[in-house]
């Protein structure tokens, strides 16, 4: 008898755990502000681990921090299937995009206790570190995965004074990171509910999106260096203007994306100019950079496309140019075993799924070659993210985590 398919999470019990969880580092404007390591992540995380205790889970934090909840539903040396998420956001992001997905995977993990099931794996509901890149992009699950790069370290996009005092807020030492790898011979595979964080399931009035494929992210700070000069004797034409450079080169990346890479997606997220005063030229743009592709072989097209763009416009303009590289994660694409799962539980639950890539990094990626992972997830309303926008219909948060409670549930008895 395959009774486990009649299980159903207890929508009112993760709506409270929702709802609670939301208020902890709240905005005005019905957001949430909790980047890695804030005090309001931190308080977020303390509540998390009150909740498994709660449900009698056993609670664990590792040497990068990341909070589980583990249950021994297995036999003694069976492997442990990970489900999860991450409680940090973006600066001023949404209530949903990481939060739901741990919150239903401890959820799944109270359902399979509360049902006595005995399944061939443990299972852990995960809530990763920093998914954000607040401070090191995926640090969480990189670090899981022995994939934690030293260099990133050296030189994290977040700054590195930031990072080593965050670790400090949690309680962690950097030499303690690596510490963190698990043996991929332990993990039975890794599932994770997520908003789709864009329009495409609510346009297709789908219910469930199979992710085949996670885009590959790569970061660099772009900084164009010309001269400092008087704003208003220096001639127009004289000047070595690194702020007009940068916008030049702002303008012409997206030309070049539209035009040759469709499938891919650029943003500069900031730009600082220095000395930074109304009256002189400015001598140094700084750009953030962000580029992501589908695949790996565009993803180095695109790369080295831009990086030439850069040069050839800081050439014309008689600036020089330092590329800092910051990060690179490589396009991910799910098992086929995961998506399998995804979809037939979905069907069973009577709901409509279409198989998408994500546009977003997501820890998944981390796991992606290391055992059999998978993604799912709920539509977004007018696919806002990142932002206090961002909206789900509570039915779309019940069906997703019923699909992954099912999801797992398959994924364990290989069916
Ligand atoms: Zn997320």
């Amino acid at each position: 008898m395959d009774d486990w398919k009649a299980l159903r999470v207890s929508a009112e019990r993760l709506a409270a755990d929702f709802e609670a969880l939301s208020q902890i580092g709240a905005t005005p404007d019905g957001g949430v502000h909790r980047p890695a390591f804030s005090p309001a992540h931190l308080e977020a995380r303390l509540w998390l681990g009150e909740r498994i205790r709660e449900a009698g889970l056993r609670f664990r934090i590792d040497s990068v921090g990341n909070h589980s909840a583990l249950l021994a539903c297995g036999p003694d040396h069976a492997a442990t299937l990970l489900l999860g998420s991450h409680l940090d956001s973006v600066p001023n992001g949404g209530r949903f995009d990481g939060a739901l997905g741990v919150l239903a995977a401890l959820e799944v993990l109270r359902v399979v206790k509360e049902a006595g099931l005995s399944l061939p794996v443990h299972l852990e509901a995960i809530d990763f570190t920093d998914e954000e890149g607040t401070l090191v992009g995926l640090l969480g699950s990189a670090a899981l995965a022995g994939k934690l790069s030293l260099q990133e370290l050296q030189a994290p996009r977040g700054g590195r004074a930031e990072l080593l005092a965050g670790l400090q807020r949690a309680g962690l030492s950097e030499s303690g990171l690596p510490g963190a790898r698990r043996d991929p011979a332990g993990l039975a595979g890794y599932l994770e509910l997520h908003i789709e964080q864009g329009p495409r399931l609510v346009n297709a009035g789908v219910d469930i999106g199979v992710v085949s494929a996670i885009v590959g992210i790569c970061s660099y700070r772009l900084d164009f260096i010309g001269r400092a000069d008087h704003a208003g004797t220096t001639p127009m034409l004289d000047r070595r203007d690194a702020g007009l450079g940068a916008s030049e080169f702002i303008l012409a990346s997206r030309r070049l994306v539209l035009d040759e890479f469709p499938d891919c997606a650029i943003n500069v997220g900031e730009a600082r100019f220095a000395p930074g005063a109304f009256n002189i030229v400015p001598e140094r743009a700084s750009l953030a950079l962000e580029l992501r592709a589908p695949q790996a072989d565009t993803f180095s097209r695109l790369e080295t496309a831009l990086l030439d763009l850069a040069g050839a416009t800081a050439g014309s303009h008689r600036l020089g140019l330092e590329a800092r590289f910051l990060g690179r994660h490589q396009p991910s694409p799910m098992g086929s075993l995961a998506q399998q799962a995804i979809t037939q539980a979905a069907g069973d639950l009577g709901l409509r799924s279409m198989v998408l890539v994500s546009g977003a990094g997501h820890d998944a990626q981390s796991l992606a070659d290391l055992c059999p992972t998978g993604m799912l997830f709920i539509p977004s309303q007018a696919g806002a993210s990142h932002s206090p926008r961002e909206f789900s219909q509570w039915v779309d948060c019940q069906n997703g985590a019923n699909v992954l409670l099912q999801s797992v549930l398959r994924m364990a008895y290989r069916k």
